[in-house]
C-alpha cells in the first residue's frame, strides 16, 4: 500500500464510522416505536439519499426492514430504481431479502456493523451478497462499530425480556388472568 492509498483507506474508515453513527441514530428511532433497533442510510457522495429504520411491527409488513425502507426512499429521491454509486450503511448484517434487494438496486457498496449469526446473508450464515453468479458485484465491509451496534441490539432485547418478566410477575401477583 502506498502512503496515499494508506491515507485514503484511513479517511474511508473514518467516514464509515461517521455514517455508521448516523445509522445507529436511525436504529434508535426504531427502538422508540418498539421495533428491533436496526437503522440504514444510503449515501451518494457525501449526501444522504435514503434513510430507513425497522418498521415491520408498526406497518404490519415483513418487508419493512431498515435497508428496504432506505432503498425505497432513495429510489423515489433519485427517480431511479438503480441506486448506482451509492453506499448503504446498516447497523446489522443484511438478511437474504435485503441482500437480494441490494443486488437488484445496484448498490455499489454495503457497510454493516454487527454480524447476524442467525440470518446474516453477507457471510455469517449465507453468502448472498458475495455470490459471484450475480451480474452485479457489491463491495462489502463488515464489522464497522460492530461492538456498539451489537450493544444497541442486546440492550433492546435485555430490556424487552425484563419488561416481559415484570408483566408476568404482575399478572401472577394479581392472581392470574381472569378466565
Ligand atoms: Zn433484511
Amino acid at each position: 500500500m502506498t502512503p496515499s492509498e494508506k491515507a485514503d483507506s484511513f479517511e474511508q474508515a473514518q467516514q464509515d464510522e461517521r455514517w455508521m453513527h448516523y445509522a445507529m441514530a436511525l436504529a434508535a428511532r426504531a427502538e422508540g416505536i418498539g421495533e428491533i433497533p436496526v437503522g440504514a442510510v444510503l449515501v451518494l457522495g457525501d449526501e444522504v439519499v435514503g434513510e430507513g429504520w425497522n418498521r415491520s411491527i408498526s406497518t404490519h409488513d415483513a418487508c419493512a426492514h431498515a435497508e428496504i425502507m432506505a432503498i425505497r426512499a432513495a429510489g423515489v429521491r433519485l427517480a431511479n430504481y438503480r441506486l448506482l454509486d451509492t453506499t448503504l450503511y446498516v447497523t446489522l448484517e443484511p438478511c437474504c431479502m435485503c441482500a437480494g434487494a441490494l443486488i437488484h438496486s445496484r448498490v455499489k457498496r454495503v457497510v454493516f456493523g454487527a454480524r447476524d449469526l442467525k440470518t446474516g446473508a453477507a457471510g455469517s450464515v449465507f453468502e448472498i451478497l458475495q455470490d459471484p453468479r450475480h451480474n452485479h458485484r457489491v463491495t462489502l465491509t463488515g464489522g464497522v462499530l460492530a461492538e456498539a451496534c451489537s450493544a444497541q441490539l442486546s440492550a433492546f432485547f435485555k430490556r424487552r425480556r425484563a419488561e416481559k418478566k415484570a408483566a408476568r410477575q404482575a399478572l401472577q401477583q394479581s392472581g392470574g388472568p381472569a378466565v
